[in-house]
């Protein structure tokens, strides 16, 4: 034992803390997002609610960033973490296999029906987008190791694939690339989005846009050398930039059509669409196309730990395996055991619960409600998602489309509400000012909802409260 002396007498130990006492309201050592205001403090999660350290309690509608899909407090996701802990805690992944690594890729594969060959897990979408980049180069090298030219990627407006260098370098998002772009990768160029209510004119059909949209990624890879051409990436419904966007009918199948025809990569980002949010394992599975290389993130561990992955299809597997054999990329923390624990257990009650059943389910219903409460309302442009990923565009003028100035912070003001006086989290994200991107708030509850549920969601974001949000932003 060690002598800690005699205990220190109650006020010099009240010395002794100094700053840390709350009274003298200590400056937070945590770098916040903002480093001008201090975020409210979570202190407990309970099923979908969240407690802060004032005392108050939402119900959390989000679920995060579309991360906790199951609620915060799963004792069979705790258990599996502490059995895997009583067993060993880590391992160096890139030298070893153990079993919960093993178990979660064989799961993650056959939830592809066997389209996928091999899944690798990692910790962040960010990294997950990176490792699909770098996947993509090496298949090239691998299939052609004479000709190393396919360096270029087309990605799309109004995309978020990641904060690191080279997935910032692939997202559309002004916003989070405006203070790197200097530093950004040279070899991405960018095709539109395919966004209904913004990118459809008035009397267009469907096909006529995909077909538009078709033939501009066919202009972009002749632009570029199609021949240079490594990847066409794109999320299945974009989360973040835009706000729950699904693609129209039949644009998928047909950016798969170009991609074949120039033989370039399929990499779809699934980090925030997929393991469930959409109403089917990966959003892509209503496309009617399956990827070369697809990413996961936030659904697969439901918050449980920091975890991410990448599946490839049999394409890539067979082409690494007849050529290196070795995928050139590697990360301490890749497969961590107890993370891999967690996101095995969070697929095995999605799937025992049948819970991608009930997003579908819910989301159907909360897409109806929505719609009854929202469509009639002056400032509410469009509502469109899929399975339980809703996003609700607000615009100054309903006619024209015309969105709120950002300066507005339109969205931020329905977050606020819903936060402090509704009890509810809405994800917000701000319009541009080009008018490419509107306010909008996203919605993605917890796939565990109950219709009891999805009907107070819904009440909660009906059109009174929103319209006094606006009166109160002075906007209406
Ligand atoms: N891709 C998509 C589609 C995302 O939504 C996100 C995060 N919102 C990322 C990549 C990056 O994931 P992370 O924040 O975990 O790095």
């Amino acid at each position: 034992t060690v002598d800690m002396g005699p205990p220190t007498p109650e006020s010099e130990r009240d010395v002794m803390l100094g700053d840390l006492k709350e009274d003298s309201q200590p400056k937070s050592a945590v770098l916040h997002r903002s480093l001008k205001t201090t975020p409210l403090q979570v202190v407990s999660g309970n099923g979908k609610y969240l407690t802060f350290s004032n005392g108050h309690t939402i119900l959390d509608t989000t679920c995060g960033a579309a991360v906790a899909c199951i609620g915060y407090d799963n004792k069979r996701v705790k258990q599996a973490m502490v059995d895997q802990i009583d067993k060993f805690s880590y391992c160096n992944s890139m030298f070893f296999s153990h079993p919960v690594g093993e178990e979660l890729a064989a799961e993650l594969v056959r939830g592809t029906g066997g389209a996928m060959s091999k899944a690798y897990i990692m910790s962040s979408g960010s990294e997950a987008m990176e490792a699909a980049m770098k996947m993509a180069r090496q298949y090239y090298m691998e299939v052609s190791p004479q000709q190393p030219k396919r360096i270029n990627f087309i990605a799309r407006e109004s995309s978020y694939h990641g904060t690191t260098l080279g997935a910032l370098s692939m997202s559309g998002h002004v916003a989070r690339r405006g203070l790197f772009l200097d530093m950004l990768l040279p070899n991405i160029s960018r095709v539109s989005a395919c966004n209904a209510y913004r990118g459809m004119s008035a009397g267009q059909t469907v096909e006529q846009y995909v077909e538009q949209l078709a033939d501009e990624l066919d202009r972009k890879f002749q632009e570029l050398g199609p021949e240079t051409v490594c990847a066409f990436v794109a999320e299945p419904v974009v989360g973040a930039t835009i706000g729950c966007v699904p693609a129209v009918p039949g644009y998928f199948k047909a950016m798969k059509k170009i991609c074949d025809k120039y033989g370039a990569l399929l990499i779809l980002d699934e980090v925030m669409s997929g393991m469930g949010r959409c109403g089917s394992l990966h959003a892509w599975q209503q496309e009617d196309v399956v990827p070369d290389i697809q990413t996961m993130a936030k659904g697969l561990g439901g918050g449980y730990a920091s975890i991410s992955g990448m599946m490839i299809n049999h394409r890539i597997a067979d082409a690494l395996e007849s050529g290196t054999g070795i995928f050139s990329h590697g990360h301490t923390y890749q497969g961590h055991p107890v993370a891999c624990a967690a996101a095995l257990e969070v697929q095995r009650i999605i799937r025992e619960e049948n819970l991608v059943e009930n997003v579908r389910n819910t989301g159907a219903y909360l897409e109806n409600l929505l719609h009854a409460h929202l469509d009639s309302h002056p400032h509410v442009g469009n509502i469109r998602g899929r399975g339980l990923f809703w996003g609700i565009e607000f615009v100054a003028d309903k006619e024209t489309k015309e969105p709120f100035p950002p300066s507005a912070n339109v969205a931020n003001a329905v977050h606020l509400k819903g936060l402090n006086d509704l009890g509810i989290s809405l994800y917000p994200g701000t319009g541009t000012k080009d008018g490419i991107v509107g306010d909008h708030v996203l919605l993605a509850p917890a796939y565990t909802s109950t219709s009891e549920e999805i009907e107070e969601i819904a009440m909660k974001s009906m059109s009174e409260e929103l319209g006094q949000t606006q009166q109160e932003t002075g906007l209406v």
